[in-house]
Formats: structure tokens, C-alpha cells, sequence
């Protein structure tokens, strides 16, 4: 990364107290042993078997949060039917997760300035606390805001788990950031009103991260350990006396 966005990242990094973590992506690869797409096919069936169309659009769709997303379509025991699957697959899926470069040194970074971290994710809360223990991580993330209930509509872009993170650790939602791999991380945080950062994993992402609100994109994590390590203290202002 050239100079000029690593110090637009160590700015932003300045004024946040809580680190937030999309997990697909920025922590590791969720499905790099278990392919995303065979765990769609799945949920696939069992919407069939539950007597609800499939559309063609879905039939190319390789993301199983995608039939997570439509399976609103069959009402709310077809949705708890996608949701139990989908969890199941997940759990199974983070045993043979494989850690993205950098992020524990980020994980570290964030307790030695006293910041807080907290992983926000589209994945099964269940799956991701799986996977921190897995990699002796428990007890160094503050706070898992993910996928509890089968509630689709909960789930980035939307803010409720970034809000419900600020909440929980007491801070205000404008001195978090959130780091994500996805458009819809970056439009998550802006509705939400805190600061968004892309992580441009594959070649091309950043501009897309860029049009959906991320204020600065980096490519690697192990950068922002640096610049997290580098970065001024931290402000704290609780979340019950700014956001009243
Ligand atoms: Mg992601």
C-alpha cells in the first residue's frame, strides 16, 4: 500500500475504539475445505423438498447466504428449516477454515492498544465462536454479532449487528470501524454510522468497495496490524451518553 491511504487508514484507526471484524474474508476462508457451493446445493434440496420453487436465478447462485436470504419466500418454518442447515454446514465448515494472512497479528494489535475487538458477520455466531476456539482465539475477541436467530433480514447490509456490538461493549457506534471484504460490510457501516474499511482481497474488489461507502481500502491485514500497532490511542465515548 502507498503512503497516502496508510495514513487515511491511521487517521480513521485514530478515532475508533472498537475493531470490528467481518469474519468471511478479513479472519479467514470460511468454506476454503468445504466449497460454498456444494453447501448451496444443499439448501437448495431442501428448499425442493420443502415444496418451494427454486428460481434460476438461485440455481446459479453458489453463496448459500443467498438461500438463506430467499428462503423468507416459504415463510418462517422453511426459513428456521434453511437457517438449522445452513448452521450445521457452517460448524462443519470452520474445521477446515483456513486463517486469512495477518489477521491474528490485527487480533493482537488491537489488545496492545487498547482497542476492542468484536468479529460481525453474516455466519452462524455459533460457527464463528467454533472457529476462535478452534485457533485459541476465545478469549481475545470481545464480542461475536452474528447469525443467533433465523432472521435473514438482520444480516449485513443491514446495521442491526454492528449496532448491537456497539451497544453491548457501551461505546458509540461513530468510534467503531468495520472491516469488511464485501459491499454490503461498507453499506452496513455507513447505515450504521460507523467507519467503513475494504479489504480488497482479490484484484478488482477495491473500487467496488469504494462505490458501496468504504472510506479506505487496504489488501492486506497484516497492514492494518501495522497501522493498528502505529495508531494513536484510543477515544472512548459511551454509547449511552452520545447516541442519546
Ligand atoms: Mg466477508
Amino acid at each position: 500500500m502507498i503512503a497516502e491511504p496508510q495514513r487515511a487508514l491511521a487517521e480513521l484507526i485514530s478515532r475508533t475504539s472498537v475493531l470490528m471484524l467481518d469474519f468471511d474474508g478479513p479472519v479467514c476462508s470460511v468454506f476454503a475445505g468445504l466449497p460454498a457451493p456444494g453447501i448451496a446445493e444443499q439448501l437448495r434440496n431442501t428448499l425442493r423438498r420443502l415444496g418451494v420453487p427454486v428460481t434460476a436465478e438461485l440455481e446459479d447462485d453458489d453463496d448459500p447466504l443467498s438461500i438463506y436470504r430467499y428462503s423468507t419466500n416459504g415463510g418462517p418454518a422453511v426459513v428456521a428449516a434453511i437457517h438449522d442447515a445452513l448452521v450445521a454446514a457452517e460448524l462443519r465448515a470452520v474445521e477446515t477454515a483456513t486463517p486469512t494472512p495477518g489477521a491474528v497479528d490485527v487480533i493482537d494489535a488491537a489488545h496492545e492498544r487498547g482497542r476492542r475487538l468484536a468479529v460481525v458477520s453474516n455466519n452462524a455466531a455459533a460457527a464463528v465462536a467454533t472457529y476462535l476456539r478452534l485457533h485459541g482465539l476465545t478469549g481475545r475477541v470481545d464480542y461475536i454479532a452474528a447469525r443467533r436467530t433465523p432472521e435473514p433480514s438482520l444480516m449485513k447490509p443491514s446495521p442491526h449487528y454492528l449496532i448491537e456490538a456497539a451497544a453491548t461493549l457501551d461505546v458509540s457506534i461513530r468510534t467503531c470501524a468495520l472491516v469488511g471484504d464485501s459491499g454490503t460490510d461498507a453499506v452496513a457501516a455507513k447505515r450504521a454510522g460507523a467507519y467503513a474499511v475494504g479489504y480488497a482481497n482479490k484484484s478488482g474488489k477495491g473500487e467496488q468497495l469504494v462505490a458501496a461507502g468504504a472510506a479506505v481500502v487496504i489488501d492486506s491485514m497484516t497492514t492494518l496490524a501495522t497501522v493498528v500497532r502505529e495508531a494513536r490511542g484510543t477515544p472512548y465515548l459511551p454509547g449511552s451518553v452520545e447516541d442519546n
